[in-house]
């Protein structure tokens, strides 16, 4: 049995292979990030942009959006869904880093090291480990492995990680085990296997470049005596 380490740089290679190396949007400063962040729960991706782009329309400088009723953010960010949860959530997060820092921003962050920038963003309100760690690779260039609810699973059923971890421990778990060149792609593409593949009820197992590798596979597999290609195997003529 390879190392977790080895499984990880393979698996890491095979999605590669299958998917290519991912596109992401990295242009967007931090704050804008954290709250593209904070739009993205619980709704896709179209909505998350339909409204990180009406709230910037709307507010073209955090400090406007800041000094607005919050019910004028919770009318621009309308298209995410949960409004009234996220829009006090992002006016408290934009009142937090005013009051520590004067000015909306977070480009002092980049001076840190990854575990002092980390600290920082998990002390503003509602941030936890995969948001932080969501701004620290995509918008700061820091080593961090966000895990959300595909990461989580897929990397569960491929061994990745104990069966019994939470997704807050599999951040810092899954960053040892990739290396921090992999883990923007692995993280996209892991996301994409369970968004197309991996799916949480019924994981399409047969249609999955990964079944070779995959723990939970071979277990189904072999309970419902399937071939570890993922077909059903034909019986022998005697
Ligand atoms: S083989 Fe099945 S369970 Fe394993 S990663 Fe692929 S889809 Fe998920």
């Amino acid at each position: 049995m390879a190392s977790p380490k080895a499984r990880a740089r393979n698996i890491y290679t095979k999605l590669e292979t299958v998917y290519g190396k991912p596109a992401w949007d990295d242009g967007k400063p931090p704050v804008d990030e954290l709250i593209s962040t904070i739009l993205s729960q619980n709704t896709n991706d179209a909505n998350r942009d339909k409204a990180y782009h009406a709230l910037r329309a709307r507010f073209p400088r955090w400090e406007d959006a800041l000094a607005a009723p919050v019910a004028e953010i919770v009318a621009a960010i309308r298209p995410a869904g949960l409004g009234p949860q996220k829009g006090p959530r992002i006016r408290s997060v934009l009142h937090t880093i005013k009051e520590a820092r004067g000015r909306i921003e977070l480009e002092f962050l980049r001076a840190y090291p990854p575990d002092a920038a980390r600290a920082w963003l998990r002390e503003l309100p509602g941030v936890g480990p995969k948001t932080a760690a969501i701004v620290m690779l995509f918008a700061l260039g820091m080593p961090a492995f966000p895990v959300d609810t595909h990461v989580h699973r897929v990397t569960g059923r491929l061994g990745l990680r104990p069966e019994r971890m939470t997704a807050d421990a599999a951040h810092d778990h899954l960053a040892g085990l990739f290396d921090p060149d992999q883990y923007a792609s692995a993280h996209l593409n892991l996301i994409r296997l369970g968004r197309e593949v991996c799916h949480a009820r019924k994981p399409d197992c047969p249609r999955c470049a990964l079944c070779r590798m995959c723990p939970f596979f071979r277990t189904r597999s072999a309970s419902q005596g399937q071939a570890p290609n993922g077909r059903v195997p034909t019986e022998r003529k005697p």
